[in-house]
């Protein structure tokens, strides 16, 4: 399998790269990505012979399929790494909440949020590759809340791998927070930041743009990586769970084989959602994929009328960080799919210079054949949260936006597959809010409490964070953040 650039390419790069390229190096030519020159073709044969596989089996499967550079025994130790999620028989079990509606929960592995689903195998992957070509990487994270926590855990002891990741202070959960700062390994390091998302976000830009930054790290014989889902490696794992649930539904006869579902993705940089598209390229029957998001709904907006717009648009902070985001990094995978290299580079370009773009008629119309969307916006979200826990199922406030697409945007009468990102414990002060009015909990309280209304354990990881020593304590100002990273390397 081989991967081609986005933006096309400037004859100074190879215009084709092996997938283990696209990981270790992810930007390409004119700032674009990497993605598929074509995608396997899974038949009704595939799919009627995983109907009872497991999820490693499956994926083992659907990765031998793809053909990429990787031993398969390195992809078999990664997929290990599900077997120490909750159930190992069972990494994303699928919850049934009407007739219609499930829900596949991508949140049991160690860090309690669906970025596990792809950054533990990935961490195996890339670990793999950077020993077998002695090379030393660095891995830089700006998060705001799940993909710090996630990037740590999958990476910590890893050789060959430093990881330094930047956070806000104050921006983040308390569980999340702790999460990252109770992390204790030598080649981690964790830098609270004085200012929000955005501030973290830029320093790091920043930092990947400067000489002096980049002359350091030649001379400790060091490369730089990214671990966000820019980076091919995550999106590849981000195909399983939408087959596999899927498949699911089959086995418990709640579908034949062939049948289509609806896909109900919680949106932000779009990498879950690309998951599924890419999916549905190689054959899932699907019949539209579902795109939810909350007030920062600029996706919402792109899907139903094809402008992306950026202009006189702030992120603003709602109960699902996660996804106030403006700048989706996916959209220009799926723009690439759709109308080729030339047209991306053009759109990306406008979107840059112009802060907007605009699709024809014909592009929209193409989209809108494989997405739909809507957005919730808070007091919706924790309607959903509580109508739900009355009917006797806890979610957390990312998969709650999706119940506003669930009940507006199926032309169909076909069953949904929610993807649930999240664990309610990271939002637990979001969800006491919910359900019983109190606002403001500190999430040591908000947990005890939301666990007794449900009757349900918060889980020993979880519980543990607050008793654990504090292995980093840095919140520095975003000038000292250059001599923070160096002093660790
Ligand atoms: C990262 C994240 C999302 C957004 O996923 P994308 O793949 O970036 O669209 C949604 N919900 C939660 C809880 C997340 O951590």
């Amino acid at each position: 399998m081989q991967f081609i650039e986005t933006r096309g390419n400037d004859h100074q790069r190879e215009p084709h790269v092996t997938f283990s390229q696209a990981i270790l190096r992810p930007m390409s030519s004119f700032g674009g990505l990497y993605a598929p020159a074509q995608f396997p073709v899974l038949s009704d044969k595939f799919f009627a012979r995983h109907v009872n596989s497991s999820y490693q089996v499956l994926a083992q499967a659907v990765l031998a399929c793809w053909e990429v550079d990787i031993d398969a025994d390195v992809i078999a130790t990664a997929l290990q790494r599900y077997d120490h999620f909750d159930d190992a028989q069972e990494p994303a079990p699928l919850a049934e909440v009407s007739e219609d509606l499930f829900v596949s929960e991508l949140y049991h592995g160690p860090t309690r949020a669906f970025k596990d689903m792809a950054l533990q195998p990935f961490g195996v992957v890339l670990s793999h590759l950077a020993q077998q070509q002695g090379e030393h990487y660095l891995i830089l994270a700006a998060t705001s809340g799940d993909t710090g926590p996630a990037t740590l855990e999958t990476f910590k002891n890893q050789p060959n791998i430093k990881v330094v990741c930047l956070y806000p202070d104050g921006g983040t959960s308390d569980v999340q927070r702790l999460q990252m700062v109770t992390e204790q390994a030598s080649n981690l390091k964790v830098i609270g930041i004085h200012g929000d998302f955005d501030d973290a976000q830029t320093a790091l830009k920043t930092l990947l743009s400067s000489d002096s930054f980049q002359a350091a790290l030649a001379q400790k014989n060091t490369h730089l990586s990214a671990a966000n889902s820019v980076n091919f490696g995550r999106i590849i794992f981000q195909q399983i769970y939408h087959i596999y649930s899927y498949l699911i539904l089959v086995r418990r006869n709640r579908i034949a084989l062939g049948d289509k579902v609806y896909l109900n993705v919680p949106s932000g940089n779009f990498g879950n959602a690309l998951g599924g598209y890419y999916a549905m390229k190689q054959g899932l029957p699907v019949e539209k994929i579902l795109i939810s998001s909350n007030q920062n709904h600029v996706l919402t907006d792109f899907i139903r009328t094809g402008h992306y717009d950026l202009r006189e648009r702030r992120v603003v902070g709602t109960s699902s960080p996660a996804m106030d985001i403006l700048k989706s990094s996916n959209i220009e995978r799926i723009l690439f799919d759709l109308y080729g290299a030339s047209r991306t580079r053009q759109l990306m370009e406008a979107l840059e210079v112009e802060r907007h773009y605009q699709l024809t008629q014909a592009e929209l119309a193409q989209l809108q054949m494989i997405f739909s969307a809507d957005y919730a916006d808070d007091v919706e979200v924790n309607q959903y949260i509580r109508q739900n826990f009355a009917g006797g199922y806890l979610l957390d406030p990312h998969t709650a936006t999706c119940f506003k697409a669930h009940a507006n945007c199926r032309d169909k009468a076909l069953p949904s597959i929610i993807y649930s990102t999240a664990e309610w414990t990271k939002f637990s002060p979001t969800i006491a809010n919910a359900l019983d009015d109190v606002a403001d909990l500190p999430d040591e309280k908000a947990l005890p409490l939301v666990a007794e209304k449900a009757n349900i354990d918060v889980p020993p990881v979880i519980t543990a964070l607050f008793d654990k020593p504090l292995a980093h304590t840095a919140v520095i100002d975003k000038r000292d953040i250059e001599q923070e990273i160096l002093k660790f390397l």
